[in-house]
């Protein structure tokens, strides 16, 4: 029988990984830390599992959790938001999105995504029936050209994805790429959906562009988010996603079949954490670029070059200085040349342009970044 998803195999993340561990490499490819979030988070969980917190969530979210979000938005965006119906946690950010795909992407609809695409929307718009449209950013910069964006729209367009700070590149969007699509949307019915899981992750005091900043989006996005990349807790799988009532009532629909509720214990504790240190946000930047420079710092003794990442945690090399392989045997050969492994960037497109590029995660603790990179430096 015809499969669901041709095309589709294991994602590039597990690969990578279970090569990183064969091969006993450095692990710079999938993106988690190598450290635990704060011991003040951690001890919560304990003592809600300890205090019986063991059953269902409410199928929204644990209302802390979602008041505490609330907070949060309006403190970092000014925008109120309605929680009981606008505030849905889900598990991971991963659930959110697919959720909001399949809420509202109907047989036939278009969605635009920009590629290098992070990998679960295209198979989440194909499930769905749905038509991704891939536009390709160009390097270095990947910046999006807002024209070729309106050419692209058609009357079946239904969704477009945007994504920053941006996986796997590292580059963040400005306020005139909001406007710019918030000009191209307005009077029309076509939905947004806003993967802003790096929210907190942006260097050399770039801003957050959220679309929670701009009224025209924010009334017709899905705005998800991720306490994985926050709280260094990727393993917890807690995500959320804001939307206007009408379209939070459609993916809840989704949702409740799909995981009903996530874990309560955690949830429990995220809400204490949030609401007892809203100050953990705010010293992302400077903890991460402290990370990306010390990893940076070495890097520019290696072949490899590269410019500064603007967001994530993830630096972008060029490694066209030292082999002309396609990125992907690249990576292969890095793992057994230099045991470090990577992630190449290639595999997030539908047509990759010429490029020789690979993708560096620096969420690890120094003695990691230093012994990554000394190896790196040999190549
Ligand atoms: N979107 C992007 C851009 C990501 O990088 C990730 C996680 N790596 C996710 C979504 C998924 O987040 P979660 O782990 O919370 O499901
Ligand atoms: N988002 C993480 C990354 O970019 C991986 C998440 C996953 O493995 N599904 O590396």
């Amino acid at each position: 029988p015809e499969t669901k998803l041709p095309g589709v195999g294991t994602t590039i993340f597990a690969q990578m990984s279970a090569l990183a561990q064969a091969h006993q490499a450095i692990n710079l490819s999938q993106g988690f830390p190598d450290f635990d979030g704060p011991e003040a988070l951690l001890s919560r969980v304990d003592h809600h599992i300890r205090a019986g917190a063991n059953q269902y969530a409410p199928m929204n979210g644990v209302p802390a959790l979602c008041e505490a979000i609330g907070v949060k938005v309006e403190r970092c965006y000014g925008r109120r938001v309605e929680v009981a119906d606008e505030v849905t946690v889900t598990a991971g950010a991963t659930e959110a999105l697919f959720a909001a795909i399949a809420a509202v992407v109907r047989p036939g609809d278009e969605v635009i995504l920009f590629d290098p695409a992070y990998d679960s929307y295209d198979p989440a718009i194909t499930l769905n029936g749905g038509q991704p449209v891939h536009l390709q950013l160009q390097p270095l910069g990947f910046a999006v050209n807002w024209d070729e964006v309106a050419q692209a729209i058609s009357p079946r367009t239904r969704m477009i994805i945007l994504n920053t700070p941006h996986n796997p590149t590292g580059q963040v969007m400005t306020a005139d790429d909001l406007q710019a699509l918030s000009d191209l949307v307005k009077g029309t019915d076509i939905l947004v959906l806003a993967d802003e899981v790096y929210e907190h992750i942006l260097f050399d005091g770039h801003r957050h562009q959220s679309v929670h900043r701009f009224p025209g989006l924010a009334e017709r996005s899905f705005v998800v988010s991720s306490f994985g990349k926050t709280y260094h807790t990727t393993g917890w799988k807690i995500g959320y996603c804001i939307a206007p009532a009408p379209l939070s009532a459609e993916l809840r629909k989704v949702h409740q079949y799909l995981t009903f509720s996530t874990s309560t214990p955690l949830q429990l504790a995220l809400a204490d954490y949030l609401s007892a240190n809203p100050e953990h946000d705010e010293a992302l930047p400077a903890f991460y670029q402290a990370k990306r420079d010390r990893f940076n710092s070495r890097m520019v003794e290696s072949r490899f070059s590269f410019t500064p990442a603007a967001g994530t945690y993830f630096q972008v090399m060029d490694y066209s200085a030292i082999s002309d392989l396609p990125d992907t045997e690249f990576v292969l050969w890095l793992i057994e040349h230099a045991g470090v492994a990577a992630i190449p960037l290639s595999v997030f497109c539908r047509q990759a342009p010429e490029m020789k590029l690979i993708r560096f995660c620096f969420a690890k603790n120094e003695t990691t970044l230093d012994q990554a990179a000394e190896r790196l430096c040999k190549i």
